[in-house]
C-alpha cells in the first residue's frame, strides 16, 4: 500500500510506475520510491567485493571526484559516509585532506584501516559527531539506500562547518538509461535502493535542509572516469566486450551526459 499520495521532497503528486518493481514516482520532481516491504537489511547486501575486485576502475572514477572537490575547496577535514574500503578517502588524503570514514561493513573497515584511514565501524544513523566539524562530507551511492534522507541531510548540515560542502553521488533517475529500461533499469535494485533521485528532487531536499547546490553534472560510460582514455585502455585487458561497449558508446554517452541524462548524477552542495 502507498501510505502517502504526496511527494515528501516537493509536495507533488505520486503515481505508480509499475507493479513488477513496486515503484512510485513523483509527477512534479521525478523522485522515485521503492515500496518498503521488499527491501532488505543493509547487512545482507553490502558490496565489499565489488569494490575490492574493481579497485583500478574505482580509483579512476574517484579521482574525478577528488579533482572536482579541488576546484571548489582547499584541503581541510573530510568525512565519508559509507566509505567502504577507504579508496576515495585515501585519494583525498594524498591530496592533503584530513580524512575519516564511517562504514557499517566490518570487512571493508579492516581494509580501510589498513590503508591508514580512521574508520568507524557503524552506521551514520547510530553515530554522533560534534557540530561544525567537517569542511566536506561525501556520500557516494549511499543516499538512495537510506531510510530517511531528510533527517540524514539535516544532520550533515549540522556537522558541516560554515561554508562546508557536501558531495553526493547517486544513480540518475531521469537518465536516458532509466527511461529506456523502466522498471528493469539496473539501478532499481528493489531490495537495496529505497529512493531514485533526479537533480530536481535532490535540489528540493537539499534546499529544504539548508544546503544549496553549487554544481551538478551527469555522466555515462567512460565519462564517469577521471581519465576516459585510461579506462578504455584498461578495458582492453578486461575483455573485448567491455572495450567495444565503452568505445562504441563513447560519443553518444558524451552527448547524453552533457544533456543531463547521464546514468550517474554528481552534486556539490554548500552550507
Ligand atoms: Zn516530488
Amino acid at each position: 500500500m502507498i501510505q502517502s499520495q504526496i511527494c515528501f521532497a516537493c509536495g507533488g503528486e505520486i503515481f505508480i510506475v509499475g507493479t513488477k518493481t513496486r515503484l512510485v514516482k513523483c509527477a512534479a520532481c521525478g523522485l522515485g520510491k521503492t515500496l518498503d516491504e521488499i527491501r532488505q537489511n543493509y547487512n545482507s547486501y553490502h558490496r565489499d567485493t565489488v569494490y575490492f575486485d574493481s579497485e583500478k576502475q574505482f580509483k579512476n572514477i574517484f579521482q574525478k571526484r577528488v579533482r572536482l572537490i579541488g576546484k571548489f575547496r582547499k584541503p581541510g577535514t573530510a568525512l565519508e559516509i559509507g566509505s567502504s574500503s577507504g579508496l576515495m578517502l585515501s585519494l583525498l588524503k594524498n591530496s592533503g585532506w584530513e580524512v575519516a570514514g564511517i562504514e557499517p561493513s566490518k570487512e571493508a573497515c579492516k581494509v580501510s584501516r589498513k590503508r591508514g584511514i580512521t574508520t568507524l565501524n557503524k552506521s551514520f544513523e547510530n553515530s554522533k559527531f560534534n557540530k561544525e566539524t567537517f569542511d566536506l562530507v561525501i556520500m557516494n551511492h549511499v543516499l538512495e539506500h537510506m531510510e530517511n534522507p531528510n533527517d540524514i541531510l539535516e544532520r550533515i548540515n549540522g556537522i558541516l562547518k560554515k561554508d562546508g560542502m557536501l558531495l553526493v553521488d547517486v544513480p540518475n533517475f531521469e537518465s536516458l538509461s532509466a527511461k529506456i529500461w523502466g522498471s528493469n533499469w539496473k539501478y532499481i535494485l528493489p531490495q537495496e535502493h529505497k529512493w531514485h533521485f533526479t537533480l530536481k528532487s535532490l535540489s528540493y531536499l537539499l534546499t529544504g535542509t539548508g544546503l544549496k547546490i553549487i554544481y551538478a553534472e551527469t555522466h555515462s560510460g567512460v565519462w564517469e572516469y577521471a581519465s576516459p582514455a585510461k579506462e578504455l585502455f584498461e578495458s582492453l585487458t578486461g575483455g573485448k566486450k567491455r572495450f567495444f561497449g565503452e568505445a562504441i558508446s563513447a560519443i553518444p554517452n558524451l552527448i547524453v551526459s552533457k544533456l543531463g541524462m547521464g546514468t550517474g548524477l554528481t552534486v556539490l552542495a554548500k552550507k
